[in-house]
């Protein structure tokens, strides 16, 4: 029985489970794929918004200004990348203008600092890569951005050593309500108790709802689509190069990233099916172009991968947080969709605090600090080098070329406190395969150091969970047949 049950490990279930681990309180984060951040939080801009696009009183605004106020400490406490860059909002038209004059006004009503109208000859000065037909811009300076994976991770390891428990490839499928609590179906004959549950399940948050007897509430999955640069000495772009939103969100942005590589994208597609992030040509057009009104003279030379995130778009499009009407000590963070990784540190705050309410929690005297994480190999200079290798000799093997990754530091992702199990979650925590080759040097490698971890054949290691092994049985016995053949 767990005081607290959150559904859903994606960002705001890993901030509030963080949040919570802060309370004499037991907890669980029960998700439903093979690892945390698999949603929308491994799959979105990584900026940290500034606070001026929500509108004024909404809950998107209040978190999303609370969060990025948070996010500085926050990953300086817990070692995640994160830059403070600044935005610029562009408009390529005097009728823009007036929509950058608009948000100017509602940032300054938001309460966010460091807003000011940039006109054209400055604007240049700024970006030299933008496109001359740029009219003027707002500048957010306190905008910035983050490794929206190493956010995630670091929170769940924050969590997972302050006592909370992670339950992977469970998805809850039912609720009974109960003398003490919930009762939380979690597949086969598997259930979870509780006191109380909170609902982070991201773009699923609707069907969440259904579950326990509450109004439903209508998320429209909404996609948008990426072309991912490789990283430069130094990005075509320092600011996080925004065009002037529209109804359909904020338009296709030009981002450098934390790891500096330059980001496009998203479009903004409805879709049926919330779990598909496919690329589709037709959207991936549609950003180039939309991309290029920007950047002119963008190349897609460069282009390593494109990948796919699905918003939550709520109907009435804003956040809800708090509790759930109709539903008893059950919470929500539902709708959570752009600026939801921004918001994510203060809806973990506000829930945290909210529970502890419900349930009488009183806070711990004191927490674990987080598990630093080393300083990545391809940043240490020459000594640094040598004294790492002279203490693991696994500094020495460069498993991952393009991004200079070592098997002693896919070997310390497979013991973080949360675990990465898969190929995946290897290449979100150490970036092995995420450079030009995309895996095509380091995968058996990466593979081979998985199923050393775990005590499994190399057959059943895979690349995101169940069902996606990377060399199945049935590989082995069509080669190995092959090779009979061959020799008769
Ligand atoms: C294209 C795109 C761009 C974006 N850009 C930005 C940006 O630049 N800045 C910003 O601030 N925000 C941005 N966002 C929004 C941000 O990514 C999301 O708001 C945030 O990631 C939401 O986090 P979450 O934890 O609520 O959802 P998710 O990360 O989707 O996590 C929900 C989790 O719940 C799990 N789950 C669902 N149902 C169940 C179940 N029944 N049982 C168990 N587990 C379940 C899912 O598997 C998933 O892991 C963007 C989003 C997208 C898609």
């Amino acid at each position: 029985m767990y005081d607290i049950a959150v559904i859903g490990g994606g960002v705001v279930g890993c901030a509030v489970a963080r949040e919570l681990s802060r309370y004499n309180a037991s907890v669980c984060v029960i998700e439903r794929q093979s690892d945390v951040c698999m949603g929308a939080s491994k799959a979105n801009s990584g900026i940290v918004h500034a606070g001026f696009d929500a509108a004024r009183g909404s809950m998107k605004a209040r978190y999303n200004v609370r969060g990025a106020e948070m996010m500085p400490e926050l990953c300086a406490f817990l070692g995640v990348p994160y830059m403070n860059n600044g935005a610029l909002v562009v408009a390529f038209s005097q009728p823009e203008r007036s929509e950058i004059e608009r948000l100017f006004a509602q940032g300054k009503e938001n309460g966010v600092k460091g807003l000011r109208i940039v006109e054209r000859d400055e604007l240049l000065l700024l970006e030299p890569k933008l496109s001359p037909d740029a009219v003027c811009a707002l500048l957010a300076e306190t905008s910035g951005i983050v490794s929206p994976y190493e956010l995630t991770f670091a929170m769940a390891d924050d969590a997972a050593v302050n006592g909370a428990q992670f339950m992977l490839d469970k998805r809850v499928s039912g609720a009974k309500r109960t003398d003490k609590g919930w009762q939380l179906s979690v597949g086969g004959d598997e259930s979870v108790e509780c006191r109380l549950v909170i609902s982070c399940a991201g773009v699923h948050a609707g069907e969440i709802r259904e579950l326990f007897g509450a109004d439903s509430l209508k998320i429209i999955p909404r996609r948008g689509v990426y072309y991912l640069l490789d990283h430069e000495e130094a990005p075509a772009f320092s600011h996080t190069m925004f065009q002037t939103p529209t109804p359909m969100g904020k338009g296709v942005l030009v981002t450098p990233t934390t790891h500096g590589n330059l980001l496009i994208g998203p479009t903004a597609e409805d879709i049926e099916n919330a779990d598909n992030t496919a690329c589709t040509n037709e959207e991936l057009q549609k950003a180039l172009l939309m991309a290029k009104k920007t950047y002119p003279a963008l190349s897609l030379r460069t282009n390593i991968t494109n990948y796919a995130g699905v918003r939550a778009h709520p109907e009435d499009d804003d956040f809800h947080i708090g509790e759930i009407s109709g539903a008893e000590f059950v919470l929500e963070a539902s709708g959570i969709e752009s600026p939801g990784l921004s918001a994510a540190p203060a809806i973990g705050e506000s829930l945290a605090a909210l529970a502890a309410e419900k349930l009488s929690l009183t806070k711990k005297s004191s927490v674990l600090p987080p598990v630093q994480q080393k300083k990545p190999f391809r940043e240490m200079n020459d000594d640094e080098r040598r004294e790492a290798c002279k203490a693991d000799a696994e500094y020495g093997a460069v498993v991952c070329r393009c991004e200079t990754i070592t098997l002693a530091e896919i070997r310390a992702s497979l013991r973080r406190p949360v675990p990465a199990r898969t190929v995946d979650a290897i290449k979100r925590r150490t970036r092995a395969g995420m450079g030009r080759c995309q895996s095509g040097f380091c995968l058996t490698r990466v593979m081979e150091a998985i199923a050393e971890e775990e005590g499994i054949p190399l057959t059943r290691v895979t690349k995101q969970g169940a069902g996606s092994e990377i060399a199945p049985e049935y590989i082995g016995d069509v080669l190995r047949k092959e090779a009979d053949d061959g020799k008769n």
